[in-house]
């Protein structure tokens, strides 16, 4: 295949990339050094070598060592976790979880710096092709809660009508797990734009949004 179309299309596969900036990209590569070329393949290679998904909540991290020798040299393989910064943390509040449907909604959450407790990444919302919920994380969740002591879940799934929908089928799915504590479920506050994104609200949008949950 001509490599130009070869590379558009895969760049078509990009979220929110149409068919033209994807020609842009590839020409763009075409005409940059070698040197940036072979960086970009190196930067996605070691992406994907090095990138771990957090073995209770699914955020992606890189796996540090939990000690350093007095040297300052990281420990070899000793104490390594496989859970993210945030997960390993000991003074986030482990009575929180926020269920939100991907990375980069909890970063936009990390960002406002309110927030203390846990989250958990659902991996998407329910589609008009996908409407069962089978793409989602739901039995995995289900399993974090009952190993947990949580008082409150907040659901912060987006104000789409996909994040609505979402929204219910985890409320219901919470309902069914039988755990030893009982916690409430909470929905952020009304305000944020209808039909918008959670990582496109302004941080003040979102911290009151967080504060007004109910
Ligand atoms: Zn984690």
């Amino acid at each position: 295949m001509d490599s130009i179309k070869k590379l558009k299309d895969l760049f078509v596969k990009f979220p929110t990339i149409g068919s033209r900036t994807a020609g842009r990209f590839a020409f763009y590569l075409l005409h940059a050094s070698k040197q940036e070329v072979d960086d970009l393949v190196k930067a996605m290679q070691e992406l994907k070598n090095n990138v771990k998904l957090c073995a209770f909540c699914f955020n992606p991290h890189e796996p540090f060592n939990t000690h350093s020798t007095s040297s300052g040299q990281a420990a070899q393989g000793k104490g390594e976790t496989n859970l993210c910064h945030i997960c390993f943390d000991a003074s986030r509040n482990k009575e929180l979880l926020c269920i939100v449907e991907k990375e980069t909604d909890l970063l936009s959450i990390e960002n406002t710096k309110q927030y203390k407790g846990l989250y958990f990444i659902l991996g998407g919302t329910l589609t008009l092709r996908k409407t069962d919920g089978a793409n989602l994380r739901i039995e995995e969740l289900k399993d974090r809660i009952k190993k947990s002591s949580f008082s409150e879940i907040i659901i912060a799934l987006n104000p789409t009508p996909e994040g609505k929908s979402t929204s219910v089928l985890v409320e219901r799915a919470l309902k069914e797990v039988i755990v030893p504590t009982i916690f409430k479920i909470t929905h952020l506050a009304q305000g944020l734009p209808v039909g918008g994104e959670l990582e496109y609200a302004d941080q003040e949008t979102l911290e009151s949004a967080f504060e007004g949950r109910k």
